[in-house]
C-alpha cells in the first residue's frame, strides 16, 4: 500500500502490533511518529526506520500533557497527522470480578480507554483542520465478547468500539474515517503475559489450548494485524468508517466445540 507523503502516527508502536504497523507505514512510504511509553525499544525502531523518515516520541498515553506533546512533535517533524493508530493497550491481571484489584481496573481503563480517548480528543482537531484523515483503534475481540476473569481489558474494549462509533458519526461528514481493528490472539508479549498468570507452570498448555478453539488453529501474527490497520488508512478502504474488523482466524464466529 502507497503511504508516500503521508505523515503517520502509532501509539504503542515499540512493540508488537504497533511495531508491525509503524514497520508497515514506513515500507509503504509514509514518515513515522512511534509513540510508547518504552524509551528503548521505541527509540531503536525509529532508527532502525531511519532519520528523517521516523522520530520516536517518549508518551504514556494516560496524560494528556504526553498526547499533546507526540501531536505537537509529530507536527513539528513532519507537518501533518494523516493516520493515526491509536493503539496502546495493557492486559491487566486475569482475575473474577468478584475479587478484581481495583487499582488494577483504574489502570487498564486508563491506558485503554482515556488514552484512547485522549489519543481522538487531540488527533482530531488536526485532523478536522487538515480536513483529511483516517484513524484506527485498536481494541479487540474482548471488545465484542466477554472473557471471564478479564472484567477490565473487556469493559475497556468494549469502549473502545463505542468510542470508535461515536468519532465516525462525528468527523464522517469532514470526510474523516475512523475505524477499529478487533485482533483475536496475537503472538506478541501480552499474550504470552497472560499465559503465564493463567498457567504459570505450563504457559506454552495455553496457547495450544486456546488454538485448538480457532478454525485457523494458530495465534495470528503482528504483521496479519498491520495489514488490516494499514488497509484501514488507505484510501483503499475510502467507504469504510465506524467499522469493527475483526483479525481472529475465526475464533469469535466459529469457536470449536468441545476446548
Ligand atoms: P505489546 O505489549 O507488545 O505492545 C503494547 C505497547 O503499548 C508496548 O510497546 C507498551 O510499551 C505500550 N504501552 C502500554 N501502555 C502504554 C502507555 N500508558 N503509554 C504509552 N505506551 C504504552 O502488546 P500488543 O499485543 O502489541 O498490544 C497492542 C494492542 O493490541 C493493545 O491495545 C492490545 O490490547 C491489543 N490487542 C492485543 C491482542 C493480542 O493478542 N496480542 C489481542 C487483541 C488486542
Amino acid at each position: 500500500m502507497d503511504f508516500s507523503g503521508k505523515v503517520a502516527v502509532v501509539t504503542g508502536g515499540a512493540n508488537g502490533i504497533g511495531r508491525a504497523v509503524a514497520l508497515g507505514f514506513a515500507r509503504g512510504g509514509a514518515k513515522v511518529v512511534v509513540v510508547d511509553r518504552d524509551a528503548e525499544a521505541g527509540a531503536a525502531l525509529a532508527a532502525e526506520i531511519g532519520r528523517g523518515r521516523a522520530i520516536f516520541c517518549a508518551a504514556d498515553v494516560t496524560r494528556a500533557a504526553d498526547v499533546q506533546g507526540y501531536v505537537q512533535a509529530a507536527l513539528d517533524a513532519f507537518g501533518a497527522i494523516d493516520c493515526f493508530h491509536n493503539n496502546a493497550g495493557i492486559e491487566g491481571r486475569i482475575a473474577p470480578t468478584a475479587e478484581y484489584d481495583e487499582a488494577v481496573f483504574d489502570a487498564v481503563m486508563a491506558v485503554n480507554v482515556k488514552g484512547v480517548f485522549l489519543g481522538l480528543r487531540h488527533v482530531l482537531p488536526v485532523m478536522i483542520r487538515q480536513g483529511r484523515g483516517a484513524v484506527v483503534n485498536t481494541a479487540s475481540i474482548a471488545g465484542l465478547v466477554g472473557t471471564a476473569g478479564m472484567p477490565a481489558y473487556v469493559a475497556s474494549k468494549h469502549a473502545v468500539i463505542g468510542l470508535t462509533k461515536v468519532a465516525a458519526g462525528e468527523v464522517g461528514p469532514l470526510g474523516i474515517r475512523v475505524n477499529a481493528v478487533c485482533p483475536g490472539p496475537i503472538a506478541t508479549r501480552m499474550v504470552q503475559d497472560i499465559a503465564r498468570q493463567v498457567s504459570p507452570n505450563n504457559p506454552e498448555s495455553v496457547e495450544e489450548r486456546y488454538a485448538a478453539a480457532i478454525p485457523l488453529r494458530r495465534y495470528g501474527t503482528p504483521e496479519e494485524v498491520a495489514n488490516v490497520v494499514l488497509f484501514l488508512c488507505s484510501d483503499l478502504a475510502s467507504n469504510v468508517t465506524g467499522a469493527q474488523y475483526v483479525v481472529d482466524g475465526g475464533r469469535t464466529s466459529a469457536p470449536a466445540l468441545g476446548v
